[in-house]
């Protein structure tokens, strides 16, 4: 496409090879996109809550993923739809920012495209209804911090922690043992908090996991878990107060490149070139010692020989350690990363309490744990699972609860999950329509603007108010489904808990998914972050909002 103009200076659009595009403009764009948006929220649609189902996801090469978390399945599912593709986005912005609640991101911006569709249909112009969805998102913003509360923890109660993560994993296929892995979460959270800079780095925490045992097998553990065993089998499996040297650079013999030639054409030659090898590598090994390292942790391989060698002289190797893994072993250990051989100091070895092999399964399946660690701010949630599918689901949704105490350690505020929060804004939002002081600007700014494309309505004053209303509706798609997932009958739901909510002056009324017998959140103890609900409803609005400013769509037709 290309905007060019006229002898006169009027711009206009050439489209090339017009033939093979289609276009779409106006009301039809809209609706066309609203539509694309709204498919994918409904297939996350029944995937939220404690009761949802997952998904199962085959990717072309047959590797198949079962998951119910948001993220995760729009990730994986091969859209080729450019707004849907928006709302994939959706998904991995809230992931990428809070970690949870995308599945509940995409199902509110479903349901916003929704509302806005019927009043685009009533003949409202789209920036109206962006106008009034900004509106009644900051009312809504407002009212989560509201109706929030703060909740107290400390590194020696960490019960609150533990019940927040809980409710993350309730939704998850894990959660038969959603207090153990939350336990674990926030221990893990704890450990390489600073709780005076109010800050977590969860790159500090390593998630490994092996196929075998149970789930209940998890582990935290204080050191770093490294898939990979001593190098050769008769190195010592249990290595105390190791001094470990950390190796980027080739640990063996440099080796000729392709360019080089090196003629051997006897015996003796061959022979003189394996014992200068040897020599330069037991000299190496030497260094090793001198400085005082008891193991080498190596990035690079070595051949056998220089393995066989290792072992005779007594020093025991790790090689092909990932750069990501070997940076964590540098930080647990407290040591520093060698890039040149010739660097190799004392002060540069990690120091381990313990560092020791061990085996799993009937199979060569060894694995190196790293314990006792002179600096313990590196952690690793060691899974164990039946299959592969589920050690994989394990670690997103432990992913969730990690971030989920990541939040309350940066900003300790609550709401009450189940849709209390939800329902308790759509109140708001509706009662703030009526008397919105906005709305009378919203009227003049509205007088000005030329809307051709769009019938104004004669009551245009409450243009901006149906969709304030319609944000509100739109809020209540998060209980409702919360409701239809759990088997109970959505409409006569929501609208007896929104009674209860009215009458008890209460926000805390959600849907009661498990059929506990009350619908009290707070004594259920469901909770959510308020950044993260807050996160949720301005990212599911802005989308929209972008969705609905699009006019024109060129895109390249299919034959
Ligand atoms: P997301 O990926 O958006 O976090 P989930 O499938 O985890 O989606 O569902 C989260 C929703 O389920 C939240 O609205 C939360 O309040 C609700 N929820 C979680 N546990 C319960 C529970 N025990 N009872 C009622 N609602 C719950």
């Amino acid at each position: 496409m290309a905007l060019a103009f006229d002898e006169f200076g009027r711009p206009f659009i050439i489209l090339r090879e017009q033939e093979k595009k289609t276009r779409l403009r106006g009301l039809d764009a809209q609706k066309a996109n609203i539509a694309a948006g709204k498919a994918v929220a409904r297939i996350l649609r029944t995937s939220l809550g404690p009761k949802g189902m997952d998904k199962m996801l085959q990717s072309p090469d047959g590797d198949v993923t079962i998951t119910n978390d948001g993220a995760t399945i729009l990730e994986q599912m091969d859209v080729d739809n450019q707004i849907a593709k928006l709302m994939v986005e959706l998904s991995c912005s809230q992931d990428y920012e809070i970690g949870d609640g995308t599945t509940g991101v995409v199902v509110m911006a479903g349901a916003l495209l929704e509302q806005a569709e019927k009043l685009l249909e009533r003949g409202i112009h789209p920036l109206r209804v962006a106008e009034g969805y900004e509106m009644a998102s900051r009312i809504a913003f407002d009212h989560l911090e509201r109706i929030s509360q703060k909740f107290e923890f400390s590194a020696d109660n960490i019960e609150p922690l533990v019940q927040t993560c809980m409710t993350t994993l309730s939704s998850k296929i894990v959660n038969r043992c959603k207090r153990a892995l939350a336990e674990i979460a926030v221990k893990a959270v704890l450990a390489v908090a600073d709780l005076e800079r109010k800050d977590v780095n969860l790159d500090l925490i390593k998630v490994e996991g092996k196929v075998g045992g149970k789930l209940e097998d998890t582990e935290l553990i204080y050191g770093i878990v490294v898939d990979k065993d001593m190098s050769h089998p008769q190195m010592p499996k249990r290595i105390e107060d190791a001094k470990i040297a950390i190796l980027t650079c080739p640990f063996e013999p440099p080796k000729p490149k392709t360019k080089h030639k090196v003629d051997i054409d006897t015996v003796q030659k061959f022979q003189t070139l394996r014992d200068q090898e040897q020599k330069y590598f037991d000299e190496m090994v030497q260094k090793c010692k001198d400085v005082g390292a008891t193991l080498v942790i190596c990035q690079w391989g070595f051949d056998d020989e220089a393995n066989h060698l290792l072992m005779h002289r007594n020093l025991p190797a790790v090689r092909w350690v990932g750069g990501v893994e070997l940076e964590l072993i540098a930080i647990a250990t407290g040591g520093r990363i060698v890039p040149r051989f010739q660097e190799l100091s004392p002060e540069k070895l990690g120091k381990a309490g313990l560092v020791r092999e061990k085996s799993f399964g009937t199979t060569k399946d060894r694995m190196l744990y790293i314990e006792q660690c002179a600096n313990s701010r590196a952690v690793t949630i060691f899974i164990r699972g039946g299959n592969k599918m589920m050690i994989e689901e394990t670690k997103r949704s432990l992913h969730d609860a990690l971030c989920v105490a990541r939040n309350l350690i940066r900003n300790n505020s609550i709401v009450y999950g189940g849709g209390s929060v939800e329902i308790s804004c759509s109140i708001a939002v509706e009662t703030a329509a009526d008397r919105h002081p906005g709305v009378e600007q919203v009227f003049v700014d509205f007088g000005a603007c030329s809307c051709k494309n769009y019938a104004i309505p004669s009551d245009c004053f409450f243009v901006v108010q149906y969709a304030i209303r319609s944000f509100a509706d739109a809020l209540e798609a998060v209980p409702l489904a919360l409701a239809e997932n759990s088997g109970l009958p959505p409409i006569d739901t929501l609208t007896a808990v929104k009674a209860q909510q009215v009458k008890e002056s209460n926000p805390h009324c959600g849907i009661d998914c498990n059929d506990v017998g009350m619908n009290d959140m707070k004594e259920q103890n469901v909770f959510e972050t308020l950044i993260g609900k807050q996160q949720q409803i301005l990212l599911a609005t802005q989308v929209v909002k972008m969705i609905l400013k699009i006019d024109d769509v060129i895109s390249p037709s299919e034959y």
